[in-house]
């Protein structure tokens, strides 16, 4: 594949990202999947999609599991049901993950990748020490599907996110790397938490935010915005994935779906501006 090939989140069915049919009229070659719920996940509906996205020229880079029972409603309801974290889904999702990494591998991808939550700052709690051992165990299941597990970034600083990681001990996490999400969340400028952790990102999002108001960070979200049009600083970010070694896709995030029809020019504005910034650094693909 060549560098920097440009990707969108999508799904099959109802979920998170959109339709293959936007991604097939925006000509995007790769994309991230959020994974359809339980009842779809069926071999027969693995290769009806495959054969969808080979149709197309469509490359799956990653699948992101997701779970019954999550709310981003603001950012406290997120600590509450998002992820492994919350104690009382624990042992329920992490099945529900090691068959959605299952699913992956019916669809020949190599990575699963998911918010984990807001990983406890404790690293003494028993809550703590039993999220490590559940992270080992579904690292071991997706490691016996011949798969990288990727953690989405936000709900931990950098190096919250590195000392967590550090202590799972498993040669199969790494990062997904969201510069918005660290600005929605509060939790640290993006480009130096980029640099921070670099060398554990196998996978980003291109998404644009604005910071909330100084006095709410951290406890109110900021606000997503269009590509470009945020906090992030889209050549910046560009140039800094290009400093630290990463040329994989450039997925875009655009979660709007209530508004499909903004959600789809965001999108196309958004490549845009990718394949424009793409050649500006990198310089032009060969004819
Ligand atoms: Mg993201």
């Amino acid at each position: 594949m060549t560098s920097w090939p440009i990707g969108v989140f999508a799904s099959i069915d109802a979920g998170l990202g959109v339709h293959l049919d936007v991604v097939r009229e925006l000509k995007v070659p790769t994309i991230q999947l959020h994974a359809p719920h339980q009842n779809s996940r069926t071999p027969q509906a693995a290769a009806g999609f495959l054969e969808k996205c080979r149709a197309a020229g469509i490359t799956i880079t990653a699948v992101f599991g997701g779970f019954d029972g999550e709310s981003y409603a603001d950012i406290a309801t997120t600590a509450r049901t998002v992820g492994l974290v919350p104690e009382s889904t624990r042992a329920a999702r992490v099945q529900d993950m090691k068959e959605i990494s299952d699913f992956t591998r019916l669809l020949n991808c190599s990575t699963v990748a998911l918010h984990i939550g807001f990983v406890p700052a404790d690293h003494s709690s028993a809550s703590y020490r039993d999220l490590l051992q559940t992270t080992r165990d579904l690292l071991d299941h997706v490691a016996r599907n011949g798969q990288n597990l990727h953690l989405e970034t936000g709900q931990e600083s950098a190096d919250h996110l590195l000392h967590f990681i550090s202590d799972v001990s498993r040669s199969n996490l790494f990062i997904n790397f969201d510069p918005a999400n660290m600005i929605l969340y509060g939790t640290g400028e993006p480009i130096a938490a980029l640099r921070k952790v670099g060398h554990f990102v196998r996978s980003i999002h291109c998404k644009d935010a604005k910071w909330a108001p100084a006095a709410s960070r951290g406890t109110a979200w900021g606000q997503e915005v269009p590509l470009g049009d945020g906090d992030v600083g889209m050549e910046n970010y560009l140039r800094t994935l290009h400093e630290i070694g990463y040329h994989g896709p450039l997925t875009i995030e655009r979660e709007i779906a209530q508004d499909p029809v903004r959600q789809k020019a965001d999108i196309g504005h958004a490549v845009r501006l990718l394949e424009s910034l793409r050649s500006r650094i990198l310089g032009a693909p060969p004819a």
